[in-house]
């Protein structure tokens, strides 16, 4: 699972309506520096995607909102030419190391802006970039001002939603049908924002009563442009001649989408290939340790001829040794303090255990989604608490509840809470936040991120972690498997035309996944591409930089300095680090 409201950095489409007025006019090497230059840029960043401006924590524009219309995305297009124009001003190699890397992430932002619009064309064919749920949900729920102030900035932010939504549907163009359903489903939920409990917020806030009256009636008529919204959406998926877009991009749009998203020096099918013989490499390691445990579980039970069939059997038996839905937030809560005990005790992190890290019940609207994940402040907003969620199985139905408990089992649950919690998602999270240059911050890469938490999985179990236990390495070479297989079923859907059935077997028989993942995973690989190749090719990324890392500090090398070193820079492309961390 991502840092929660990471994805939406990442598939960001810039959209500015406005031509760049006066003060927002791009700084030259006059203007002295590009230190001069890094919050001008933001701030007129900022203010041409005012949304993606709250999921970041700038305050100052959330009274704006962008209408889709073409020329918004024309004007769009133009900002980044002219950014870029400004940005390519400063001489590179001049430049300071730190300095370099925001160049660089500048550079990859504002050009796979102009290639998402006049190339790729998400605008048209994904209606489900066009959603005001999550951002009202933001404003109303973030605690960065008093209520009366967020339910004002609310209220400013969704005077236009009608004409947004009207611009929403003249502008989407032969849609991939899967983005689309996409589209209906995200839409309905974004209702739940908008009912009772905004509602109830704005009845018991010291707004005046005009005031409110305003409020409660532009929120109906938000609530009625989502409506006709998804009805018109409806009507499309419904239309047997509609000539939908195939969801299958193919192999040129895929590599460049690929060398936007991911910002690695791997192509698509060199990725492809090493996780396929990682896949190889993690089976054979499997049956090696499964065969050496076959007697510990199964006595003298004869063994499956079957490798894999071997290897399905005692994961079977692992996963019968489970918290039960009762206790299984404290048992979260108490591994995430014997890991910060651990990083401390192995001198793993500079990590201060006084920063407030909280495991709690997931909030109820993430809820549905994964069992756990890891939600940080916003970047801008300097206080705050991170959180590892999870979510409350005794609501669940008794049978789903065991089926989630088996995945997480007793092994699993101790990777959940490395990847989510500490030093993954939240532990990272909060480097990501220290001070320091914040392009690094807002624009986080995902591969970079994801790489990071499976990263640590592996890092935490080469320095001790549960003192070899061999089920640990069973496990963990399981969770691996799921991340070289992401790999394979991502290319394999949108280059190389596998079914649906192509992507069952391969879960099923040769990574061990339940039928309930898998369909799930399928449906993912529909309505992403190249996303699902983070985990692995982040992973893959920073091992290489630390091998190379400890080469060339020779005696110089502790793995503490690396991390430090590591997450200093933020949640930049670990391409970008590595330049500066090589040199
Ligand atoms: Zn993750
Ligand atoms: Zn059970």
């Amino acid at each position: 699972m991502n840092r929660y409201f990471n994805c939406l950095f990442i598939v960001l489409i810039v959209a500015c309506n406005n031509p760049q007025k006066q003060n927002d006019r791009p700084v030259t090497p006059d203007d002295n520096s590009f230190t001069l230059f890094q919050p001008r840029f933001l701030d007129a960043y900022w203010k041409a995607n005012p949304s993606a401006a709250i999921y970041a924590g700038y305050g100052k524009y959330y009274d704006e909102l962008i209408i889709p219309d073409s020329n918004s995305f024309v004007s769009s297009v133009n900002f980044s030419k002219q950014w870029l124009d400004s940005l390519h001003t400063f001489k590179y190699d001049d430049l300071s190391d730190n300095d370099k890397i925001d160049y660089n992430i500048i550079q990859n932002q504002l050009q796979s802006n102009t290639w998402y619009i006049d190339t790729f064309k998400s605008q048209q064919k994904d209606p489900s970039s066009y959603n005001l749920g999550g951002e009202c949900y933001y404003l109303l729920t973030q605690n960065y001002a008093p209520l009366a102030q967020r339910l004002q900035a609310l209220s400013a932010h969704i005077q236009h939603a009608p004409e947004y939504y009207i611009a929403a549907r003249n502008i989407i163009n032969h849609p991939t049908k899967e983005y689309t359903q996409l589209a209906i489903d995200q839409n309905e939920g974004s209702l739940d924002v908008f009912g009772a409990s905004m509602t109830d917020s704005v009845k018991a806030s010291s707004l005046t009563n005009e005031e409110k009256d305003t409020l409660n009636h532009r929120i109906a008529l938000t609530v009625d442009a989502i409506k006709n919204y998804v009805s018109f959406l409806k009507n499309i998926s419904a239309d047997k001649n509609y000539a939908f877009s195939d969801f299958r991009i193919g192999k040129e749009l895929f590599a460049q989408k690929f060398k936007y998203d991911l910002v690695t020096d791997y192509t698509p099918e060199e990725m492809f290939a090493k996780a396929d013989s990682a896949k190889h490499y993690y089976n054979k390691q499997m049956f090696i340790i499964a065969d050496t445990l076959w007697k510990k579980y199964y006595g003298t039970a004869p063994k499956p001829s079957d490798s894999l069939a071997l290897i399905k059997a005692v994961l079977d038996k692992l996963a019968l040794n489970h918290a039960s839905p009762q206790t299984v937030v404290d048992t979260a809560a108490k591994l995430i303090h014997d890991l910060e005990y651990f990083i401390k005790a192995k001198d793993l992190f500079n990590y201060d255990t006084a920063n407030p890290l909280k495991v709690r019940i997931m909030p109820a609207y993430m809820a549905g989604v994964s069992l756990a994940n890891a939600e940080s402040t916003p970047p801008y907003q300097k206080s705050g608490v991170t959180y590892y969620n999870i979510m409350d199985l005794s609501k669940m139905p008794a049978a789903d509840a065991e089926s989630e408990l088996r995945e997480y089992n007793t092994y699993s649950l101790q990777f959940l809470s490395i990847h989510e919690g500490m030093p993954g998602h939240c532990m990272q999270g909060v480097y990501n936040n220290k001070p320091g240059s914040i392009i690094k911050s807002v624009f986080g890469n995902g591969p970079m991120i994801e790489g990071w938490a499976v990263y640590c999985e592996q890092m935490m179990m080469e320095n001790g972690w549960g003192n070899n236990a061999p089920e640990l390495w069973l496990v963990l070479y399981k969770w691996r498997l799921r991340e070289c297989s992401n790999v394979l079923i991502d290319y394999g859907i949108q280059c190389l035309n596998y079914s649906e059935d192509d992507v069952y077997k391969l879960l099923k028989n040769e990574t061990f996944q339940e039928d309930g993942q898998i369909k799930e995973k399928y449906h993912r690989a529909t309505v992403s591409q190249a996303q699902l190749c983070f985990y692995f090719t982040g992973l893959s990324d920073i091992l290489a930089l630390r091998d190379d890392y400890k080469n060339k500090m020779g005696s110089n090398y502790s793995l503490k300095d690396f991390h430090e070193k590591f997450l200093s820079y933020g949640s930049a492309p670990v391409k970008y680090i590595r330049e500066v961390m090589l040199k």
